[in-house]
């Protein structure tokens, strides 16, 4: 069995100029980063912006995943690949990886077996470098923030929020002590508010005049202190502009690929840019995007977040399940998840239809199951999730583009195809945009996670007051543990008499919505014992070795 650096290295690329033409892009439309990666110039991207969207929009989730992730990435790509294959153009549209997990635990983000976006060593680790421009951007900040403290403090800073950030796993940085005895800390970039932003932005004055908003702070009174009072949006634009514009590259099959963007999941709204989504959907006939997390949390920002702000609305949701997510819910230990359980199973299963539930009845969505087929999956199992599946009036399709490629996800995609020519109710949000911010967390809490409500922390009652003016009209971003629809990790499947308990509120005013947090989330995380790093390596030629 060859890794997927292997599988990815043996593969013929094509030279990018190939996939431009795919999409009918000629040479001046997009700007070459050696021969495997480009990007759409911006001038590209606004007239694309001109035209009405032709695609469909796919939006690919999961039920509550285990630590290892289900397969979102590797779907979205099977996906694609079997569509193109199939003959119907289409497109993914990917986030770019962060290089803290690429370290870390989970390793890259780039799909895997021969599903997989290339060149993979390249997107995993610094790719265009705008992960770099974005960490720039914000630790320009920063920088006017204290320089401008330095030489007199005109606006009057009391309390400074703005934090610095890199795109690495460092827990030294969590807290850390300027030389004036000031307390901060750094997040990881993905993090950071600039990052959601840059993938909510419609364009580059909607960029700027986003950037302004941010509050890095209040005066003595309690009044909020913005980026556009040190006058920081312009320069900070203007080191994202090359950024801005999405990266083109291709799966191991030629097909298109945008992978552009990448904020957190929990704490941000977990999915590829804006811009990215647009362009796709002028470019091809069918767009297949992947929102990060379970559906609680990855589907419901989709949806809530960037689909409200931009008025895009997906057209089908594919739920990505596996037999071992589904055991695990049943109360397998992740050490036995290889064996047959179907007692497990069966109870697990609930899991899988809370999300179809929910993406259908609340959100309007026609639904369809990839089961993402792992080898140690019996025939025994995979019937009981057919059977299950079929009983509750949804489809489910067995995908095995991880072994096979294109072929392993094509009666998926033929579904698909069928799904989309049939016509559908329309897609719904999840809450109004002008009902009070506590009852959109209630409707969330209620609708979604199955909980009895929604209850506040005293320091996050005191912010739901504070906040109540700014907060109006704006969605709310759920930042709590994806392997629940509850705010504890350890309550798996669909636990009952559950409270979301939120006990922060912070609000983002650039990116457009509130957070809430519930639940201990780490804007830095820490890298593990045996961190993936050890592995990677580099030969005489210039090869790496080791990246997952
Ligand atoms: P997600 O996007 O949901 O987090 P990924 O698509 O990134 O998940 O997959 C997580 C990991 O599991 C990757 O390392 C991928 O290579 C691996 N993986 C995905 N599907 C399979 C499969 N069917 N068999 C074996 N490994 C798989
Ligand atoms: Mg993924």
């Amino acid at each position: 069995m060859l890794t997927d650096i292997e599988i990815a290295q043996a593969a013929t690329l094509l030279p990018i100029h190939n996939v431009a033409e795919k999409l009918g892009l000629s040479a001046e439309a997009w700007l070459p980063y050696g021969h495997h990666i480009a990007k759409l110039t911006q001038a590209t991207v606004s007239k694309l912006q001109q035209q009405p969207a032709r695609a469909k929009l796919i939006l690919v989730t999961a039920i509550s995943p285990t630590p290892a992730g289900e397969g979102k990435t590797t779907t979205t790509i099977g996906l694609t690949d079997a569509l193109n294959h199939a003959g119907y153009p289409a497109m993914a549209c990917l986030r770019e990886p962060s290089m803290g997990p690429v370290f870390g635990m989970k390793g890259g983000a780039t799909g895997g077996g021969y599903a997989q976006v290339v060149p993979m060593e390249n997107i995993n680790l610094h790719f265009t470098g705008d992960f770099h421009a974005i960490s720039a951007a914000n630790n320009l900040l920063a920088a006017l923030i204290d320089n401008h403290i330095y030489h007199g403090n005109a606006l009057g800073f009391e309390h400074v929020s703005w934090r610095r950030c890199m795109d690495m796993n460092d827990r030294a940085l969590r807290r850390v002590t300027l030389d004036h005895e000031v307390h901060t800390g750094f997040d990881i970039t993905v993090a950071s508010e600039v990052m959601a932003i840059f993938c909510l932005a419609t364009d580059l004055q909607d960029l700027t005049a986003r950037l302004g908003r941010i509050q890095v702070g209040s005066n003595a009174a309690g009044n909020p202190i913005f980026a556009s009072d040190l006058q920081a949006e312009g320069a900070m634009t203007a080191l994202l502009k090359d950024a801005f514009q999405p990266n083109l590259v291709q799966t191991l099959a030629g097909s298109p690929a945008l992978v552009h963007g990448g904020p957190f999941a929990n704490i941000a709204h977990g999915c590829n840019s804006l811009v990215a989504t647009r362009s796709a959907l002028r470019l091809a006939d069918y767009v297949v995007t992947e929102a990060g997390f379970g559906a609680d949390l990855g589907a419901e920002k989709f949806m809530d977040i960037k689909c409200r702000q931009s008025g895009l609305r997906p057209d089908v949701a594919v739920l990505v399940a596996t037999v071992r997510a589904l055991k695990y819910h049943g109360g397998i230990e992740v050490a036995d998840l290889n064996n047959e359980h179907l007692d497990a199973l069966q109870a697990g299963l609930a899991n899988l239809k809370k999300h179809l539930d929910n993406l259908h009845h609340q959100f309007g969505l026609p639904v369809l199951v990839a089961l993402n087929h792992f080898s140690h999956d019996t025939e025994a199992e995979v019937a009981l999730v057919d059977a299950a599946v079929q009983s509750w009036g949804y489809q489910m399709h067995v995908c095995k583009h991880w072994a096979n490629g294109a072929s392993g996800a094509s009666d998926l995609a033929k579904a698909l195809v069928t799904q989309l020519s049939q016509a559908s109710t329309g897609a719904r949000l999840a809450y109004a945009d002008d009902v009070a911010l506590e009852e959109k967390l209630a409707l969330v809490a209620r609708q979604i996670y199955g909980a009895d409500g929604v209850a506040f922390s005293p320091a996050a009652q005191a912010q739901l007051h504070a906040l109540a003016a700014a907060s109006q009209g704006l969605p709310v971003c759920v930042a709590k543990t994806q392997y629940s629809f509850s705010c504890d990790p350890k309550q798996r499947n669909v636990p009952v008499g559950h409270t979301l308990l939120v006990r922060e509120l912070r609000l983002a005013r650039g990116a457009g919505f509130v957070v809430a947090i519930c639940g201990d989330i780490m804007t830095m995380p820490g890298l593990p014992k045996q961190p993936a790093s050890i592995r990677i390596g580099v030969a005489a030629d210039g090869k790496i070795s080791g990246l997952s």
